[in-house]
């Protein structure tokens, strides 16, 4: 089985999969996305491994469509990133497992009433644990609509889910008083909630991993070729993104220290450079996941781990290395490019103590058991599809619907 195996990962590594003009604008790189894509597939066991085999191809270059999404498709930018280490710095490290409290606790909520329009809540103190129920706003009890009670956050918990959640808008999220009166006391008929989402711009990538894997499970379950091909790649897609520290920091490409380009830097230049010829892919067998939510935030948690050591490295590596040395020309795709030189990242890769590399390893391993386990979940189908009724091309079909000539504005995330 082993010689089996490293023979496989002879096969992958020898196609050669295009670098250099894909390599811009995109995060882990297109071509390292499609790499732990591909060599994830190594990692499964020999009934999954036969099907991810035989659809290969769809599986490596589909590892970049949520990446194509993001300028197309409204809400699709926020799933590759969370700024873990803002929320902590405010005081919400303890609630962002559970995405409905993250949401309760860091928005705010306003009650509308003809010309009156007051802060509904006071949240910091149910987010900083000293208390459990959810106070009235201060201006909300000086104006007497409100007594200085509060409600059980429980309650709010509940209401949310039933009634705010479903009817969410990003740009104008209204609730009908009416929904709300069994929650708050002094509610009157005609009142309007309105909510600002101040999260969810702060990326949602756990969130959305734990729904797309949920969807691969029903995606198995129901035997859908079709989905779970394209629910399979894009979860390595944001797979991979997770591992990657700087998608877990609001400071996501050096803005804030004077930094700009190490996101591609990190992501993109050292595996363009260093993976094929000198990363060690062989990663061992996929295993089952028994806690998903654990398991993802782990990999968040150890990627946002890793952020100091990704900035400062390059800090003072560049403090000790003219400019000439750190920043090169290449041509690419008849265009004068100038980017990090090759012994500028082979000194950052050393420096980093191959974090690069551990962090493609991860997300290789941890990729092959998400399938692994989305599978195991759904009761172990069988995969053995009828090929007269293959369904891959429909689901190429699908991405070739995304409106490229869509431009979203986002967060430029490279
Ligand atoms: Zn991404």
């Amino acid at each position: 089985m082993l010689s089996y195996r490293f023979i496989l990962v002879l096969l992958l590594l020898s196609i050669n999969l295009p670098k250099g003009n894909l390599m811009q604008k995109a995060e882990w790189g297109f071509y390292s996305h499609k790499l732990i894509n591909r060599m994830a597939v190594c990692t499964l066991p020999d009934d999954l491994m036969t099907f991810y085999r035989s659809n290969l191809d769809y599986i490596t270059s589909h590892a970049v469509d949520p990446d194509k999404r993001r300028y197309a498709v409204k809400g699709e930018a926020i799933r590759h990133y969370i700024d873990l280490d803002y929320w902590s710095r405010l005081g919400y490290s303890n609630w962002l497992k559970d995405y409905t409290y993250a949401m309760i606790l860091t928005n705010r909520f306003y009650i509308e009433r003809g010309e009156m329009n007051l802060l509904l809540f006071d949240t910091l103190a149910v987010a900083q644990g000293i208390q459990d129920s959810v106070f009235f706003s201060t201006e909300l009890i000086q104006s007497k609509i409100a007594d200085a009670h509060g409600i059980p956050l429980s309650d709010l918990h509940s209401a949310f889910l039933k009634k705010m959640l479903p009817v969410y808008d990003s740009e104008l999220w209204k609730v009908s008083g009416d929904d709300l009166r069994e929650v708050i006391p002094f509610i009157e008929s005609g009142d309007i909630v309105k909510i600002d989402d101040r999260f969810t711009a702060h990326g949602i990538l756990p969130y959305h991993l734990e729904r797309t894997y949920n969807q691969l499970v029903d995606a198995f379950r129901s035997k859908n070729k079709t989905r779970i091909l394209r629910l399979s790649a894009d979860i390595g897609h944001y797979i991979g993104d997770a591992h990657v520290p700087l998608h877990t920091s609001e400071n996501y490409n050096g803005q804030l220290s004077g930094q700009e380009g190490i996101h591609a830097f990190w992501e993109s230049r050292i595996p363009e450079l260093f993976a094929e010829a000198e990363f060690d892919f062989v990663v061992g067998p996929a295993m089952y996941i028994s806690d998903l939510r654990s398991f993802i935030w782990k990999i968040i948690m150890d990627s946002n781990c890793e952020v100091a050591s990704v900035l400062s490295t390059e800090k003072k590596l560049s403090q000790i290395t003219s400019p000439d040395q750190q920043f090169c020309f290449d041509e690419r795709q008849g265009n004068v490019t100038k980017i990090q030189c090759k012994d500028y990242a082979k000194k950052y890769h050393l420096l980093l103590d191959n974090q690069v590399e551990e962090r493609m390893r991860a997300s290789i391993i941890d990729l092959g058991s998400v399938w692994l386990s989305a599978w195991i979940d759904a009761g172990q189908p069988d995969l053995n599809f009828d090929s007269s009724r293959d369904q891959t091309e429909d689901a190429i079909g699908l991405d070739s619907l995304i409106p490229v000539s869509l431009k979203l504005k986002i967060r430029d995330h490279e």
